[in-house]
This record gives C-alpha cells, sequence and structure tokens, in this order.
C-alpha cells in the first residue's frame, strides 16, 4: 500500500503549490487521456524512488462560519487516515494564531507530524525556523514549494519507513488475480461482492493476509483464483442493518493501488455523476485494468437505459478502452461476465510485448502515415521498446520524438492496441528524443 500524506496549514501558506509540484510529473501521464478530469484534492506522487498519495486537505485554523468549520471536519478525517502529516506555515508571516490552532489539534491526534516552514526562498534559515520551535513539534525544516528548494527531503522525511517485502501487483501469481471493487456509497459494491465471494461453491478463507486495513479474501470462480482487496469495508457490511461506514476516497485509492484490476461500480439509476469520473480518473492514474460495472440495471426504463449509455459516451470518452457491462448485482445477472472481463484486462495489462513486433508496428505506422514536421525538419521515429507492463508502458525513441502531436501520439497507441488486442487496460506511450 502506498503511504498517505496530508498536507495541513492555514489557507495561503502554500499547500496547493506544493500539491501541485509534487503531482505534476503524474498529470503528464494522465495527459494521455484527453477529456480526464482530476480531482485536485488526491494526488499520486512520486519522491525519490517512494510512491505516495498526497492529500491536499484545503485550510485548517481559520473557519468564521459554519460551511468553513464543516470543511475543516473533512480535513481532519484526512489527517485521521494519513500516515503522515506535513504542517505547513508560512516563514514570511511568521507565527499566527492559527498556527497554533492546527498545532494543538495534530497534538491531540497523535499522527506524525513533519513541520515545515515555506516561502523560505532568500530567507535566512535558521532565523526563519527558530519561531516555530514554540509549536513543539520538533525541527522546522525550511523549504521553498515555489522553487523546489528542500521539497524533497521534507517529504522524505515525512514518509513512514518503508515496509519491507511488499508485494507489488503481478508479482504473486499464486495468490490469483488481485481485484478490487470501488465505487461511490450505494452504488451496490456490498452486494456485488457478497455475490462474488458467496455463489458457485466460492472458497473463502477468512482472515488471511491482512495488510494494514487491507483484507485480502482470496476466492476461487471456475477454477481460477482471485484475491479480493477489501479496503474500505465493502465485505464486511453484508447486513442491511450494521451501519454504513463512511466512504473513504483515501481507503478507495488504496485499493485500487493493490489491486491488478478494478471493477468499477456505478449505478444506473443515477447515471454517471463527478464523483464517478474522478474516480475513473484516479484508476487511470494508479494505471490498474478497468472494467466498468453499471449496476441497478434491472426494472430500468428504456429511456434511462438510453440514457446512461449516451452519458457513459459523453463523459467518459477517456475510458473506451474498458469494458462495460450492465449488470445487476441484487439478481446476479451479468456479473460472471465481469469476472471474465477482469480476468482479460488483467491478462491485457500484464503481456510482454516482443521488441520485434513492436519494431516491425513502428515501421509499418510510420510508412502509412509520416509524423509532422517541426521547424522544418521530419519527425524520426526510430525504433521501440516495451517498458513495464501493469500497465503496458512502451517507449518510442527518435529525433524530435518528444515534439509529436497528441494526435500523433493517439495513433501510435491505437496501432499498438489494436495489434496487442490490449483490452482493459491503460498502455502509456512515451516518445524519447535522442536514444
Ligand atoms: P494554500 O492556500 O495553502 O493552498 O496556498 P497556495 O499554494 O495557494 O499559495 C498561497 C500564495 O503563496 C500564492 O500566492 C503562492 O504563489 C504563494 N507561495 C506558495 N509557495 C511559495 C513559496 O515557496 N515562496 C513564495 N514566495 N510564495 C509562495
Ligand atoms: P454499496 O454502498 O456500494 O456497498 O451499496 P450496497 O451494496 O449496500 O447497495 C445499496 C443499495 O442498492 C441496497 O439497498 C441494495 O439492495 C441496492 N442494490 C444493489 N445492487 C442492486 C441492483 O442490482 N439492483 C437494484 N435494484 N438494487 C440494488
Amino acid at each position: 500500500m502506498k503511504p498517505i500524506l496530508a498536507l495541513v496549514g492555514r489557507p495561503n501558506v502554500g499547500k496547493s503549490t506544493l500539491f501541485n509540484r509534487l503531482t505534476r510529473s503524474r498529470d503528464a501521464l494522465v495527459a494521455d487521456f484527453p477529456g480526464l478530469t482530476r480531482d485536485r484534492q488526491y494526488g499520486e506522487a512520486r519522491v525519490g524512488d517512494r510512491d505516495l498519495v498526497l492529500i491536499d486537505t484545503g485550510g485548517l485554523g481559520a473557519a468564521s462560519d459554519d460551511v468553513e468549520a464543516g470543511m475543516e471536519d473533512q480535513a481532519w478525517q484526512a489527517v485521521d487516515e494519513a500516515d503522515g502529516v506535513i504542517f505547513l506555515v508560512d516563514g514570511r508571516d511568521g507565527l499566527s494564531a492559527g498556527d497554533q490552532a492546527v498545532a494543538t489539534g495534530l497534538r491531540e491526534r497523535g499522527v506524525p507530524v513533519t513541520l515545515v516552514v515555506n516561502k523560505g526562498e532568500g530567507l535566512p534559515r535558521e532565523a526563519t525556523a527558530a519561531e516555530f520551535y514554540a509549536l513543539g513539534l520538533g525541527e522546522p525544516r525550511v523549504i521553498s514549494a515555489a522553487h523546489g528548494q528542500g521539497v524533497v527531503s521534507a517529504v522524505e522525511a515525512a514518509l513512514p519507513p518503508e515496509p519491507e517485502g511488499e508485494e507489488e501487483p503481478g508479482e504473486a501469481p499464486d495468490a490469483g488475480i488481485p481485484v478490487a471493487v470501488v465505487g461511490r456509497p450505494n452504488v451496490g459494491k456490498s452486494t456485488l461482492v457478497n455475490r462474488l465471494l458467496g455463489e458457485e461453491r466460492v472458497l473463502v478463507h477468512d482472515g488471511a493476509g491482512t495488510t494494514r486495513d487491507a483484507v485480502r479474501v482470496p476466492f476461487e470462480r471456475d477454477g481460477e483464483r482471485w484475491t479480493l482487496i477489501d479496503t474500505a469495508g465493502v465485505r464486511r457490511r453484508s447486513k442491511v442493518h450494521e451501519t454504513v461506514e463512511k466512504f473513504s476516497i483515501v481507503k478507495t485509492l488504496q485499493a485500487v493501488d493493490a489491486a491488478g484490476v478494478v471493477i468499477l461500480v456505478m449505478d444506473a439509476r443515477e447515471g454517471i455523476t463527478d464523483q464517478d469520473a474522478h474516480l475513473i480518473g484516479h484508476v487511470i492514474d494508479a494505471g490498474r485494468a478497468l472494467v466498468l460495472a453499471i449496476n441497478k440495471w434491472d426494472h430500468l426504463p428504456p429511456e434511462q437505459k438510453e440514457k446512461v449509455r449516451r452519458d457513459i459516451d459523453r463523459r467518459l470518452p477517456f475510458v473506451d478502452f474498458a469494458r462495460r457491462r450492465f449488470v445487476s448485482a441484487l439478481h446476479g445477472t451479468g456479473v460472471g461476465k465481469l469476472l471474465d472481463d477482469a480476468r482479460r484486462a488483467w491478462t491485457s495489462a500484464g503481456r510482454d510485448l516482443p521488441t520485434s513486433d513492436l519494431n516491425r508496428l513502428l515501421e509499418d505506422a510510420v510508412a502509412a502515415h509520416q509524423p509532422p514536421m517541426v521547424r522544418g525538419r521530419r519527425i524520426k521515429l526510430r525504433y521501440a521498446h516495451q517498458a513495464g507492463t501493469h500497465p503496458p508502458s512502451i517507449v518510442v525513441h527518435g529525433n524530435q520524438a518528444s515534439k509529436a502531436p497528441e494526435a500523433y501520439r493517439r495513433y501510435l497507441i491505437n496501432t499498438f492496441r489494436k495489434h496487442f488486442k490490449l483490452e482493459g487496460t491503460p498502455l502509456r506511450l512515451e516518445l524519447r528524443t535522442g536514444d
């Protein structure tokens, strides 16, 4: 599981600036999917060789009305879910009462805090840090989020120690295909999971392998082994009377990360919502194979069916690679097909793409459609190789390769996707100038 860091602090101390700096490289990958809207509060980042989930909590310590106080509640919920907190203060404003209030809240929670003084460029380091010792949260680190100074070491200090022997998706074939069922509250996740686990003489070894709060439930279906990654407590809430757990986007993101393939459940009665689109964005961001389960398809009026199909085309054009299944978790229709789709997506995501095939395809594609000229010289794409799986990633090298326009990239992606029959998985393509 990737560790979660929450950014907290008063408004205007530079939280979004730091968030954007740390998650920017990820945005470049997401740019492969035009039309994808991002949730700017939750982001994936890579610092040094560590991957993490970053939460921008918005402002704390300055609430002046109920709405703001409500937002603060949400920020504190994020703090409670985090493995560590970066508490940002403003080195130009100096220590304020708002900072004191945030510090008190953090101390009460006992979560590990790294105190970081921002806007430190051009300021004397020790003198700038000095007054913040009074917060009683240890040594303040001075950084500049805008210019990048000190950012990496501050984040590294805030990360929990690296756990040993973590399994990457795809590295444990014996445990079966790791699958997560995610979606907004009430779309039918628990109903679906109970169907998956409960029918057709499914084998459930309970209590197997609990990583932090993730529960891994192995099950078998038609002789195939699977592992359900259940971080959101979906499985445990099997009875109607049990209290509905608070929907946690953070736990959802962790489940997505730990899974190899994600079944994303939506509610046909409600249509496609912003939150559905955001969740899908995170799945793509994490590079996971994906199946769309449009649930509650039973007894749906024909005009609503039409509307939902149209909505998907219109609102989710960036997931045209994913299978759509119209299902009823309640009645069990279409549910078996979901696992077939998930297996196919998983297999696609792990495919080895032979270098010889890639290069022949590249050659043919270039012959059929020359890349355009840039500054009077034609872009030359020379050779391709696979850089990884889960998701499949291809690197193409050449002269001015990185200047190739988006449309050409898409053309190549489609060519590769079609030839290798890559279904249900994002495909990453990097065009790299030089060798
Ligand atoms: P947030 O409200 O905590 O998310 O703060 P923002 O990231 O929106 O930043 C508030 C203001 O501080 C903006 O005008 C930023 O440009 C500025 N700012 C952020 N980081 C730095 C920094 O490292 N140095 C300086 N001088 N200004 C910064
Ligand atoms: P979760 O919060 O996503 O886990 O959703 P639940 O599985 O608890 O389902 C929420 C509600 O939707 C419950 O009342 C279910 O009975 C109902 N529901 C789930 N799947 C279906 C379905 O396929 N058709 C219909 N009509 N209702 C469903």
